[in-house]
């Protein structure tokens, strides 16, 4: 738990409820939550996460979120991370109170469970309160979302194309055999199962120096986020890396609808010509935030800026030396964390709509449902040994470059 001292399980359900009624009418008002956090709805999410929390504790129960997920489920759960933090938490939880933990609830999309689940191996079961997608995910299978805000309150994201049948990297394989595949952290298991290594936004110019350095002479196949690999590819060729061969790498082009419809380039210029005194810090989480991670990068941004994972960001947050106003180029569930704890400072989203609809469909009552049900299987993450077994050691490499 992040914020007051006292904790959710030292709370009565109406002290739990003013909290959260003061706190999330400071924090998200203007984050596109489609929600209204008034007296009565935060009493009835006091209730439920009390519930939630009472069973968590009754059977040994950990509850992990992703910092994208709504703010009432970050409240709720014993532990908010990014997705490599996520699974990396848990299997550190798992083997520090070894035997007590019986079982992992995780609210995120459903990439971020089948990592924890790889990383926690069949051991421990995982369940998700809902398995939702996620639009860089669906890319890989030749699906698009069209994203249109229609007005302040109202979204809509719908279906562009129908799923194709073969996996891209089989189609790949069969034009490049005997080559290698490199996954970044957000696609589907089965992308993970068929590659020699995953990365991360972090680790990816690394990562592929590794790679490129134990497979000389083969080729590469980076995916799904075609911003990401290029960018790479980009940073290698400004730097004459002598590992990496460009030439020898072929990007898939996948995108995230986050990024390439929401934190645009012109949402970017947008908030820093609103904001001239704020500093700008990027989370390099996911696909939404690439765009700004690129520009950063190459030096485009005149601010002081500061790209970080969620930890590091607070610390510069936090600095009496930093900027007293931050624009915060990542999804939404970013801006609450820092607002809920550095409240001494301001921060913007970089643009209101900088929201994953993926993330922001598991709701408190998703979670409370679902943990209630007598019959969890529907829930759990099932993954064969064999799929575990064949994505681990990419997952491995992954970690190995951290
Ligand atoms: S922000 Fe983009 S990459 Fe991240 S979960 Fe949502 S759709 Fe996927």
């Amino acid at each position: 738990m992040h914020g007051k001292s006292k904790s959710i399980d030292e709370m009565s359900v109406r002290e739990l409820a003013e909290y959260w009624y003061v706190l999330f009418n400071r924090t998200v008002l203007d984050l596109n939550l489609n929600v209204q956090y008034t007296k009565a709805y935060c009493l009835d999410l006091a209730e439920m996460a009390t519930e939630i929390r009472r069973i968590a504790s009754e059977r040994n129960l950990l509850l992990l979120d992703h910092y994208y997920v709504r703010p009432e489920i970050q409240k709720t759960c014993h532990f908010v991370g990014d997705s490599l933090g996520l699974g990396l938490k848990a299997q550190e939880l798992v083997q520090n109170q070894s035997g007590q933990i019986t079982a992992v609830w995780l609210s995120a999309v459903r990439f971020m469970g089948d990592t924890v689940k790889i990383v926690l191996g069949d051991n421990i079961p995982v369940y998700m309160p809902k398995f939702s997608g996620c639009s860089l995910v669906a890319s890989l299978h030749g699906v698009h979302f069209d994203y249109r805000r229609h007005s302040e309150q109202e979204t809509s994201i719908k279906l562009l194309e129908k799923p194709q049948s073969e996996h891209p990297i089989d189609v790949w394989f069969k034009e490049n055999p005997g080559g290698i595949v490199l996954s970044y952290m957000n696609s589907d298991v089965e992308s993970k199962r068929k590659s020699w290594a995953v990365f991360t936004s972090r680790n990816a110019l690394k990562v592929l120096e590794y790679a490129m350095k134990e497979n000389p002479g083969k080729r590469v196949y980076m995916l799904p986020d075609q911003f990401l690999s290029n960018f790479v590819l980009e940073i290698a060729r400004a730097n004459n890396n002598p590992w990496i061969k460009p030439e020898l790498v072929d990007v898939f082009e996948g995108m995230c609808h986050v990024h390439a419809q929401k934190i645009s380039p012109f949402a970017l210029d947008e908030a820093l010509l609103q904001h001239p005194d704020a500093a700008l810090l990027v989370h390099p989480e996911c696909g939404c935030a690439v765009n700004c991670f690129i520009r950063v990068a190459k030096g485009l941004i005149p601010r002081p800026t500061f790209i970080g994972f969620t930890q590091e960001m607070i610390e510069y947050a936090k600095r009496p030396d930093t900027p007293h106003e931050i624009i915060v180029a990542t999804e939404a569930g970013h801006v609450f964390t820092l607002r809920d704890l550095v409240p001494n400072k301001i921060f913007y989203p970089v643009t209101s709509n900088a929201t994953c609809e993926f993330m922001k469909a598991t709701k408190l009552e998703d979670l409370y449902n679902a943990i209630k049900n007598p019959d969890w299987s529907n829930y759990e993450i099932k993954l064969s040994s064999e799929t575990i077994r064949d994505a681990r050691p990419a997952i491995d490499r992954m970690r190995a470059n951290a």
